[in-house]
């Protein structure tokens, strides 16, 4: 029977983990999770019901599509899925999905909820100084907002992963003056790294993402978060590569002397970045095979002199997404909203 010859391994235990982890140092806040772009990437379908059973009831989305894509999931579990892209012209008419709440963002908005959902629950996003999304605190301090039921109000840090930066006291101050002025049950600044900058920043709820995937987007969350996701592969090839000759395209590499090379079926189409191309590392048990050469769009080459190598074996990649993304430059969340569709994900 074939195979897939590459697999994410995805640990259900690192998940939970991660996502405790996130709760406890979010203190006396609900500790929810954002799972938009597919979880990140790893599987919305599978991550949601993990989380749900350890007690996360506050789901984030970015669109309506994702809300639909995991709506089933939250039948009978309490629990609700905020759209963070609020709720556009074109998406209507309002789809009936029970639970999911649009995250209300522009005065056109608020406008469309009042018509074609009066009376009914949503959450409303502020901008604060991050000047992406929500409404000014002018609009609030006028009115806009008045008569709507709203049950959390959120606001968005821009800086979350500089503690030292600015204009996280700036954004906390002006979130902390909304209190009481929007008819919101809860209030929910804090994402993955603004859940590390205090109990001053938890509100109400926290909206941690990057780190319930592994991602480490600050020093003080690196022993508290673990990896989820670990790319395995198989090698199609081991050759030897003799002293002076070069492997891959542009022959960027080129042997000093004679040594054995696996190709392996991993490339940049799968979401292993060409910027990897003699940075990246795999693993065959302890030993470390960096990376040589150009990552290509579906293989890679690998150094295979620290092991014994053979074709059809397995070999695993680096899953430390400070290491990797240090090595390529690529963000930590692009890494992980990169991985392709092709492997085949395989849930510890
Ligand atoms: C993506 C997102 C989050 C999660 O952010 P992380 O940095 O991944 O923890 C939280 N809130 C909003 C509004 C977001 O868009």
């Amino acid at each position: 029977m074939s195979h897939r010859p590459h697999r994410l391994y995805l640990s259900s235990d690192a998940l939970v983990a991660n996502w405790r982890a996130l709760a406890r140092l979010s203190g006396a806040a609900a500790c929810g999770a954002a799972v938009k772009a597919d979880g990140y990437g790893l599987g919305a379908r599978e991550a949601v019901p993990r989380l749900l059973d350890a007690g996360c009831r506050d789901l984030f989305v970015a669109t309506w599509a994702e809300a639909r894509a995991i709506a089933d999931l939250i039948a009978g579990r309490d629990a609700t899925i905020a759209v963070l892209h609020g709720l556009r012209e074109a998406d209507l008419p309002l789809p009936d999905l029970p639970g999911v709440r649009p995250v209300l963002s522009t005065a056109a908005q608020v406008a469309r909820w009042r018509m074609v959902a009066p009376g009914q629950v949503c959450d409303v996003m502020v901008d604060t100084g991050m000047n992406r999304l929500g409404v000014s605190e002018a609009d609030v301090a006028g009115g806009l907002l008045d008569g709507l039921a709203i049950d959390t109000v959120m606001s968005h840090l821009a800086c979350a992963d500089e503690p030292g930066h600015a204009l996280n006291e700036v954004q906390r101050a002006r979130f902390a003056a909304l209190a009481g002025r929007t008819g919101a049950r809860r209030m929910s600044l804090a994402n993955s790294a603004g859940i590390a900058l205090g109990a001053g920043y938890h509100f109400d709820v926290t909206r941690p993402g990057l780190a319930l995937y592994g991602g480490v987007p600050v020093a003080a969350l690196a022993s508290a978060i673990c990896p989820v996701a670990t790319i395995a592969a198989e090698v199609l090839q081991c050759r030897t590569v003799r002293a002076g000759e070069t492997v891959g395209y542009n022959a960027t590499w080129r042997a000093e002397a004679d040594l054995p090379v696996a190709i392996v079926n991993l490339g940049y189409a799968d979401g292993y970045r060409r910027a990897l191309s003699s940075r990246g590392c795999a693993f065959a048990g302890d030993a470390l095979l960096p990376v040589i050469g150009r990552v290509s769009m579906d293989l890679v080459a690998l150094d295979a002199r620290a092991a014994t190598v053979r074709e059809g074996d397995w070999v695993r990649f680096d899953d430390d997404l400070v290491h990797v993304a240090a090595a390529s430059g690529v963000s930590q969340y692009e890494l992980l909203t990169g991985l392709g569709d092709r492997f085949e994900r395989v849930w510890s």
